[in-house]
């Protein structure tokens, strides 16, 4: 298949791979050097703009942090819009909002162009190693398109409902992430402060009914020894709780918890800028409580 692909950053990039090698694959990209380095290296095309990235493609598929910069790459003569043809179909798979893909369906649809939202879950290393879950919102006829492509680099692929549904189950899952990570990070620095062992406390953890996966996988991994790797910044959290909290807004259901988290996350990042990873929020935690959970 022709296939296109926009936005080669942390994720992106090694999705793009997964394709690459099923596919011929065209990768456009806001800072041109990325595209450029990702064609040479994978045997893909760079395109100049979005237009030439989607024109001639069957489907194309952006991955760009929030879905403003999603509908802003639509506009223009050189946009992405321009180059969308008929029949052809756009997975977006930022984790995006419900609202403005329905926008984006909305708009596309009066050109003979089909979409689906269609973020991502499982992080770097899931999309290295083609194993990520995918949450697709859009009709059947869209999703049994995009599928055979999404599962170049998706292990387990799910239809939510229709356009929105797959953003509004990738935000609620990123919120619980948020509030686990806040309420795991509170809890050792807690027990550390106390006298208990980092390691041992996490094993104990580990062995009962408070585990999660940030217990299991991410603190062993990051705050434990104390390497913070930059692989989903806190900005793309806080930006994924406050759209799960819109939601939950919109729906009417009350979520003070949620409402906590997007504080908290809102002053993590503010404090510790924009380029800072998701884990780091607990540094804060440690900063405030005066302790390191190392071990
Ligand atoms: P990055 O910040 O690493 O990359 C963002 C990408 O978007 C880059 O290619 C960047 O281009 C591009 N971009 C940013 N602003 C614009 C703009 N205004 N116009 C055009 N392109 C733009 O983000 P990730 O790859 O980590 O995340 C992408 C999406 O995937 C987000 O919605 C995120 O929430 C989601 N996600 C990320 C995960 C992760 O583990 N990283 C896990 C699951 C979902 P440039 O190179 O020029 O900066």
């Amino acid at each position: 298949m022709r296939i296109g692909f926009l936005g080669l950053g942390a994720i992106g990039a090694p999705m793009a791979a997964h394709l690459a090698k099923q596919h011929k694959l065209t990768v456009w990209n806001r800072t041109a050097a990325r595209a450029t380095e990702f064609a040479a290296t994978h045997g893909a095309h760079a395109a100049r703009t979005p237009r030439e990235a989607a024109a001639g493609a069957e489907v194309v598929l952006t991955c760009l942090p929030t879905s403003r910069e999603v509908a802003q790459l639509l506009d223009g003569p050189d946009g992405l819009e321009a180059g969308l043809g008929r029949g052809s179909l756009l997975i977006d798979c930022t984790s995006g909002d419900p609202g403005t893909s329905r926008e984006i369906a909305q708009r596309l649809a009066p050109r003979g162009v089909a979409f689906v939202d269609a973020p991502v879950s499982g992080g770097v290393s899931g999309a290295e190693a083609g194993t990520l879950t995918v949450m697709v919102g859009g009709d059947e006829e869209a999703f049994s398109r995009a599928r055979p492509v999404l599962s170049a680099f998706g292990k387990r692929i799910e239809r939510l409902g229709p356009v929105g549904a797959g953003h509004a189950m990738k935000a609620v899952n990123n919120a619980l992430l948020a509030v686990n990570l806040l309420a795991v990070g509170e809890a050792l620095a807690a027990l550390v402060k106390a006298g208990v062992s980092a390691r041992t406390a996490v094993e104990v953890l580990n062995a009962s009914s408070g585990r999660s996966f940030v217990s299991e996988a991410l603190v062993p991994e990051r705050v434990l020894t104390g390497r913070w790797p930059q692989t989903f910044r806190l900005a793309l959290l806080d930006k994924d709780v406050g759209i799960a909290r819109g939601f939950l807004r919109d729906i009417g259901v009350e979520g003070p918890l949620l409402e906590l988290a997007g504080e908290l996350l809102g002053q993590a990042r503010a404090e510790l800028g924009e380029t800072a990873d998701h884990v780091e929020a607990i540094r804060l935690i440690e900063r405030r409580a005066g302790v390191e959970i190392r071990g």
